[in-house]
């Protein structure tokens, strides 16, 4: 049986298999007699316990047989053929996350006000999620069935919050036993049954920077190439974390670290072929240095973590003001975002479709409107937006939104709340109001603080459109 290794304050009971949540009309599942709220339980005698599970038991399979849980208590047995690769036609509940038993010192959980989101307050330490969506583990807590079923199930890439290869250090960061830190025997299963890892260090100053994170770096690039890749990011402290053992990162740190992780970088370029480590976007800015070239992220191994979304703005946005009148440039352009910036999450009903009407030439040099951002990213934003503006005439001004609702260091737009829209309405000029698309939550119309898009909407005094990167570039283009 699958082992959830959860703390108790979280444990969930599961009942086994998998529910059906969606039947295509007139697909095979639709003709075997599946119905949403039937659970299916096995498939050719063996246990499945997700999606994921389905997935891979079916894989390959022609010859079949289900056993089905019918919401009525009644156990079937459906047996059937189908031809090589057909679809099902089913669409299955999502995962539920099993989550931490760890204590990390920066747990974002606990820079959360009282009343946010309630999904900011679970844990997730997942690996089927880590595997789906990149989500990072520690892996502390990762159960022998777990381990074993990465291997078996070929979940790679996983990605693995390291943050410190000194066993101490890293006990004190996830705030647990040496015993339950050391994650070495799982690292060397992993990496002898080729799975890839992508690493991440959550820098905490004080505690595993300087010494403590070059040799973390070295010894994660001892595993080149099957650990890909390590991102560095920096502890980020909301006004609720008062955790005296922390210290906020500052401008003459993030110097000091890029100083100190470029001899690195290059050393790593010489002896591996590849960066190898990354610095988060955000210890860039938080510095006032530019970000790197493309040329320094490869093929962006770590985007998903922050880092090289600027320079991939950058790229993308330098590529559509050149290419302003030229069909396949613009279309490169936001190709190149899309790329890039999968924003997988964001709800399908707060998409609002007729933003692309304004897309004509024509009405580009009359856009007047406001985009708001973060103000770690707003600088960045605002040039762009300035030379798109001289370009096109249009007259579009880009709003730096204070993150109030969580305070401390938070500046990233992907944080800010429908409060912190509200508090800064009356700075809004022009006919329309763009936020970005991932502060809205992944399935359901609903920002961080539970506010709901619509009150939202209802509130603003232009109508409000949500875009993330390559929606912003498609409309300017
Ligand atoms: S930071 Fe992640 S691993 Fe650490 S306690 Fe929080 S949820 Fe768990």
């Amino acid at each position: 049986m699958y082992e959830f290794a959860v703390t108790p304050a979280v444990t969930q009971l599961r009942r086994p298999g998998v529910i059906i949540t969606e039947v295509t009309p007139g697909g095979l599942a639709e003709e075997l007699e599946l119905r949403p709220d039937d659970r299916i339980i096995k498939v050719n005698g063996r246990t499945v316990r997700d999606y994921l599970d389905f997935r891979f038991q079916t894989a390959g399979e022609t010859e079949l047989t289900f056993r089905v849980k019918k919401p009525d208590g009644e156990t079937v047995d459906i047996e059937f053929d189908r031809e090589e690769g057909e679809d099902f036609g089913l669409n299955f509940e999502q995962i539920v996350p099993r989550q931490c038993a760890n204590e990390c010192i920066f747990c974002f959980c606990k820079g959360n006000p009282t009343d946010a989101r309630p999904s900011l307050f679970v844990r997730d330490e997942d690996i089927r999620l880590s595997f789906l969506y990149g989500n990072y583990t520690t892996l502390s807590s990762i159960t022998d069935d777990e381990m074993k079923r990465i291997v078996e199930q070929r979940l790679s890439p996983q990605y693995v919050s390291v943050h410190a290869t000194d066993l101490k250090t890293r006990a004190y960061l996830l705030g647990v036993s040496e015993v339950r830190a050391d994650i070495s025997g799982k690292l060397k299963t992993l990496l002898d049954n080729d799975i890839e890892l992508h690493a991440q260090v959550v820098l905490c100053p004080g505690i595993n920077d300087g010494v403590q994170l070059e040799k973390t770096l070295r010894d994660l690039a001892g595993h080149y190439p099957k650990v890909v890749s390590t991102a560095v990011v920096p502890v980020a402290l909301t006004r609720y974390n008062t955790d005296e053992r922390l210290t906020r990162v500052t401008p003459e740190f993030c110097q000091r670290t890029i100083k100190q992780v470029e001899k690195l970088q290059k050393e790593f370029r010489k002896t591996l072929g590849v960066t190898f480590a990354f610095l988060g976007d955000e210890i860039y800015l938080k510095a006032g240095m530019d970000v790197p070239s493309r040329r320094h992220y490869g093929n962006y191994p770590q985007i998903e973590d922050g880092v090289g979304m600027v320079r991939t703005f950058l790229n993308g946005f330098e590529k559509l003001l050149a290419g302003r009148k030229t069909e396949s440039k613009r279309v490169e352009a936001v190709q190149l975002a899309r790329q890039f910036f999968k924003n997988v999450r964001t709800h399908p009903d707060a998409r609002v479709p007729e933003l692309k009407q304004a897309a004509s030439p024509a009405k580009r040099s009359r856009l007047r409107g406001t985009i708001m951002t973060g103000e770690m990213f707003a600088p960045i934003l605002g040039e762009q937006i300035g030379k798109y503006n001289r370009a096109t005439g249009s007259k579009l001004k880009v709003l730096a939104v204070p993150n109030t609702y969580f305070g401390g260091d938070v500046a990233v737009a992907g944080l800010l709340t429908g409060q912190d829209y509200l508090r800064v309405k009356d700075e809004i000029d022009g006919d329309f109001v763009v936020i970005p698309k991932h502060t809205i939550k992944s399935d359901e119309p609903i920002l961080l603080d539970g506010m709901t898009f619509e009150e939202l909407r209802s509130q603003m005094p232009v109508p409000i459109y949500d875009l993330d990167t390559p929606g912003l570039m498609e409309f300017l283009g």
